[in-house]
């Protein structure tokens, strides 16, 4: 059984140990060390990283009691050098700690269990059995985390044989001999993971957002050096914007409220402008005397075409209307519109989009679509004719 020296010191980053057992398998090798620093995946913590005789891990697994380090090669044989990557398992373990810490505060507070927990690459989240928090109730939250860390309660880790006298906030899963963590005389937890020594190693905690999960909500939560990037990353914004806007930090809603509502004035008359446009457009292109009006845009939304289309259908004009987009500008949209008779214009879409090799529908007076090549727009046109009339 391969010796956990994590288990009895967390912060152990370098050790050296011999190999016991190393075999091939799929093109990797698989090596049993007598002892390791490294711990896989478990218990809601991610696997350890690093190099094991410069050769880095690949992966980790636990099999009969021993610790299988996967490698690409090779590593040789007799002593090996162990080298964490540390930045990696301290984020974890002040995550991991921080979870304990959180999942007792939400139940003395809320009477809330912790249902599931996860430590990911990005976020970190609690499943509490309580279906919602309030703003106030997740800023008392955060402000009973810095109290705790500031009061900078010692982490001990010890076994015991017999856990009933303990009050386990989570009971063991197993029986006989287990490992419970204890956080002061705050929480007392079983538990295999990695965590650190004090409380005070956890600040700053932040709660960064709640989700609703079925009937639970989920608390997402950084500790430590993640609440830290995270701050530095959001205070960095926080400052650009300031500097955008030029106006104080909290009149940066307002300021992008007033901007977003004038930008959105500013489309709305523009539509209404290039509406009105169309419709001159249409009243000239009303002065020819075929009956199916045919006219191509260079540009044009989707919108103008259906304007311009309305426009000379309500004058009772069959119509043909596309925007030509520049080459590698996207397809080019097509609009159909039944400005006289009783013809039906569905039963014409799949001809008339084969020989515009796009694809479109629409109603019986009006047809929509995006064409990927115009170079048979004069048949398309040809079709419209002899249907419509
Ligand atoms: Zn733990």
């Amino acid at each position: 059984m391969t010796e956990k020296l994590y288990d009895a010191d967390p912060y152990l980053s370098e050790a050296s140990a011999r190999v016991t057992r190393s075999e091939e398998r799929d093109g990797r090798w698989r090596v049993r060390l007598e002892r390791t620093i490294f711990r896989p995946e478990g218990g809601g913590q991610p696997a350890d990283a690093g190099t094991v005789n410069g050769l880095p891990l690949l992966a980790l697994a636990e099999e009969d009691g021993d610790v299988v380090h996967v490698l690409e090669r090779d590593p040789g044989a007799g002593e090996m050098e162990l080298r964490l990557d540390f930045v990696r398992r301290y984020d974890h373990m002040q995550q991991h700690t921080a979870q304990h810490l959180l999942s007792q505060l939400l139940l003395r507070r809320f009477g809330a269990a912790t249902l599931s927990f996860a430590i990911g690459p990005e976020h970190s989240s609690i499943e509490t059995g309580r279906p919602a928090y309030s703003d106030e109730e997740l800023r008392e939250l955060e402000e009973e985390c810095a109290r705790l860390a500031w009061a900078a309660l010692p982490v001990r880790v010890f076994s015991s044989d017999d856990p009933s006298p303990l009050s386990l906030r989570k009971p063991p899963k197993k029986s006989g001999r287990i490992r419970v963590v204890e956080i002061a005389d705050y929480d007392r937890s079983a538990c295999g993971g990695t965590h650190v020594r004090s409380s005070a190693e956890l600040a700053p905690l932040k709660i960064l957002r709640v989700e609703r999960v079925r009937a639970n909500a989920r608390l997402y939560y950084a500790a430590g050096g993640r609440a830290l990037r995270d701050h530095r990353l959001k205070h960095d914004l926080a400052l650009r914007l300031q500097r955008l806007v030029t106006q104080p930090l909290g009149e940066i809603p307002a300021c992008l409220e007033a901007l977003l509502r004038e930008r959105d004035e500013l489309r709305r008359e523009r539509r209404r402008e290039r509406r009105q446009e169309m419709e001159r457009e249409a009243a000239r292109a009303l002065a020819g005397s075929d009956a199916l009006v045919r006219r191509e845009f260079a540009a044009g939304e989707p919108e103008e075409l259906r304007a311009f289309a309305a426009a000379v259908a309500a004058a009772g004009r069959n119509v043909l209307a596309c925007s030509r987009p520049a080459p590698g500008a996207g397809a080019a949209h097509v609009v159909v519109a039944r400005g006289r008779g009783d013809a039906d214009l569905r039963a014409l879409a799949a001809p008339l989009f084969a020989l515009l090799a796009g694809r479109g529908g629409g109603s019986a007076a009006l047809l929509e679509g995006r064409a990927g090549d115009l170079s048979r727009l004069d048949e398309a046109a040809d079709l419209l004719r002899r249907h419509l009339g």
